[in-house]
């Protein structure tokens, strides 16, 4: 089957910033499928799309939906272009959470070794699982992207400076999930490096979304900037690299 339209998997692309990824690669003329852990969620976001938007029930901490998913996207566009994953937790409390507990609760002397697990469950081990259960189907693109939309809280340059100025943010789960996302990232990137996919990690930067019960001081369309950017990236483009809209970002 060939196919024209260029397919783009979000995952986490019910609500946030996955889902204004979602409508502005739909604008680019991808097929774009709609990640949600909850079907009907990802169904009335794929509504809100536009273009060739479809749902996608994919819970990424769990092996039978990614590969249900994988399946499907196999017989239904025999393919993927790009993968977006943007699918992440602040923390495992499971409601909105001011961004100051979430901090408190993350301190290396007191955060539950449990939530530890749960945060690197979906934001490290979901995105090593999924990458590699799409990898065939990325393989079949002429020009595969892979965004891992990472953090700046997670880079360790910037924390290990005294002078940074939210580095009493960096606690013992969501920034270290990051860290070690970054650091998967370019793992993919070298063993990817012969092939003809790229593989990037995005910071979006501080976006007002549920993540942070809404304290972010950018937009979704500000934050989506640079995950679209590496998405699109041209065949002379970079694999391997941390950037925000601002330019590169250190490990
Ligand atoms: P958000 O609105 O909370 O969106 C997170 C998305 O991930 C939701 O759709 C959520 O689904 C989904 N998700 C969580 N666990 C999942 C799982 N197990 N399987 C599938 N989907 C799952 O937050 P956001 O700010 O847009 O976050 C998007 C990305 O940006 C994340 O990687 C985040 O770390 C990154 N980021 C955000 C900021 C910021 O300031 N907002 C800054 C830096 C980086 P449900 O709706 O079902 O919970």
């Amino acid at each position: 089957m060939t196919r024209d339209m260029p397919v783009a998997l979000v995952t986490g692309a019910n609500q946030g910033i996955g889902l204004q990824i979602a409508k502005e690669l739909a604008q680019h003329g991808f097929t774009v499928l709609v990640g949600s852990r909850d079907l009907e969620r990802g169904e009335a976001a794929a509504r809100s799309v536009g273009g060739d938007a479809r749902a996608l029930q994919l819970d990424v901490t769990d092996q039978a939906s990614i590969r249900a998913a994988a399946g499907r996207i196999q017989s239904e566009l025999g393919r993927l272009d790009v993968l977006v994953n943007n699918a992440a937790i602040s923390h495992a409390r499971g409601s909105r959470t001011p961004l100051a507990e979430i901090a408190k609760s993350a301190r290396p002397s007191v955060a539950s070794l449990d939530e530890v697990r749960s945060v690197f469950e979906t934001n490290v081990f979901g995105v090593i699982a999924v990458t590699r259960a799409m990898l065939p189907l990325l393989l079949l693109s002429p020009a595969g992207r892979i965004v891992n939309v990472s953090s700046g809280a997670g880079s360790l340059t910037a924390n290990s400076n005294p002078a940074h100025p939210h580095r009493a943010m960096f606690g013992a789960t969501y920034s270290p999930s990051k860290t070690a996302l970054n650091a998967i990232t370019l793992a993919f990137a070298i063993e990817l490096e012969a092939t003809n996919i790229k593989v990037n990690a995005a910071c979006p930067g501080f976006t007002a979304t549920a993540l942070n019960d809404f304290e972010g001081t950018q937009t979704v369309e500000q934050a989506a900037r640079e995950p679209v950017r590496l998405a699109l990236l041209a065949e002379n483009g970079p694999t391997g690299t941390f950037s925000s809209a601002s330019g590169p970002i250190p490990w």
